[in-house]
């Protein structure tokens, strides 16, 4: 093998490193609330990621839009992006990215990481993914040693809120997709160790009912009863469950009601949607449209949705396949099974691939339980997967694997 390979073998003399950065930064609560466990993480990457040379910015993200529990909207601040260029006069430029958040906030009981067994760690965001930041950045450090680093740019963004959906952060992406020839998410791979080749994809909403209070002895015929308005909507939601192939709508929170001697004024209901393609996207906005619409000739009744579609579906077309094949030949080359599959989970790859930016949103470490306290790491895949990308990254360069975006 020439030369221009033995970085990759280098990796192996990091595996300790790699583990000891990943239980350092999953002891780091980054829930996408947290803000200041937020900035902890950002300054413990920053510093980790400095030595790579580029140019380094943390970036503030515009606060998010949230329906608060009394059905008002509000903001809600965000943590900051870490976003590295390096060399951006290069003739082929890649991305890569991965999420410094976790889905575990501060009270939620799984909080440090535990050595199950010498291949095993357990621990809050383990996976999903601040294994995937260590792969990435030990990926960068051996094409860095590489003797053709210089023959290919990279930009790195790590986000802090894509477990919610990156509504900050998604403008940074969309800017990177630009700039950019094709990318790299360092999302854990599915349990089985396959890649994910086609994504569904995601919207979220919040749908406000406010009826009229009244005393529930006294005045009952005078009150307009929220919730009971609300479940009709539900039912009517739900109800578009296993009509149209792959469509799904979790309806996964409803708050409101009180006191029992009180009709209740309020009902608010948040629910999930993941979806195959854009004729579903008009289907299930013109169902909330409708059912919205009629609860509000109701006497007494008022009702209005907020939120969205955030991510569109991720399809499997010619030049994600061709991408994930260079991804195998590369596992071939370093013993590793390299296959795909399809999932119902978003990432930002969805988003990447809509702003035009092909891209494999897999290229993290092997695990499983991701949002369980049972998430759990495959200690030997951060080596495997951060050779894995070193070795795509120096065969990019070297023009070994010739990329052109269409
Ligand atoms: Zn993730």
């Amino acid at each position: 093998m020439s030369n221009t390979f033995r970085p990759v073998d280098w990796i192996d003399s990091q595996a300790q490193r790699m583990l000891e950065l990943v239980e350092r930064w999953a002891n780091i609560n980054s829930a996408s609330d947290n803000v200041y466990g937020l900035g902890q993480m950002a300054t413990a990457l920053a510093d980790t990621f400095r030595p790579l040379g580029g140019q380094m910015k943390l970036i503030e993200l515009a606060p998010r839009q949230i329906i608060d529990s009394s059905g008002q909207v509000a903001q809600k601040p965000l943590g900051r992006a870490l976003s590295i260029i390096k060399r951006p006069d290069a003739p082929l430029r890649v991305f890569l990215g991965i999420h410094m958040d976790t889905v575990y906030r501060l009270d939620h009981p799984f909080q440090t990481t535990e050595r199950l067994d010498a291949s095993t760690l357990r621990g809050p965001g383990v996976a999903d993914a601040k294994s995937g930041i260590v792969v990435m950045l030990i990926a960068l450090e051996a094409l860095e040693r590489s003797n053709v680093a210089d023959l290919i740019g990279w930009e790195v963004l790590i986000n802090p809120d894509e477990e919610i959906g990156s509504p900050g952060s998604t403008p940074l992406l969309i800017q990177c997709a630009k700039r950019n020839h094709l990318g790299f998410v360092f999302e854990p791979t599915l349990a089985d160790g396959s890649l994910v080749g086609q994504r569904k994809g995601s919207g979220s909403f919040t749908i406000v009912v406010r009826g009229r209070s009244a005393h529930a002895g006294r005045e009952f015929h005078l009150g307009s009863n929220a919730i009971t308005a609300m479940a009709q909507l539900i039912t009517e939601l739900d109800g578009l469950n296993g009509r149209f192939e792959g469509l799904t709508i979790n309806i996964a929170c409803v708050e409101g009601g009180g006191p029992l001697n009180i009709v209740p004024d309020l009902a608010i209901c948040r629910l999930n949607v993941r979806h195959v393609d854009v004729q579903q996207e008009v289907t299930v906005q013109s169902k909330i449209d409708e059912v919205v619409r009629q609860l509000g000739e109701y006497n007494g009744i008022r009702a209005e949705w907020h939120g969205g579609f955030t991510a569109p579906p991720k399809p499997l077309d010619e030049t994600t396949r061709r991408l994930l094949e260079h991804v195998a030949d590369c596992g071939r080359e370093l013993g590793v099974d390299v296959t795909w599959r399809s999932t119902g989970g978003v990432c930002d790859g969805n988003r990447l691939t809509e702003a035009g930016l092909p891209n494999v949103d897999t290229m993290g470490a092997r695990g499983g339980d991701i949002h369980s306290p049972n998430e759990y790491l495959l200690i030997d895949s951060l080596t495997e997967r951060a050779k894995l990308t070193a070795l795509l990254l120096m065969k990019l360069a070297s023009g070994q694997v010739t990329w052109s975006r269409d």
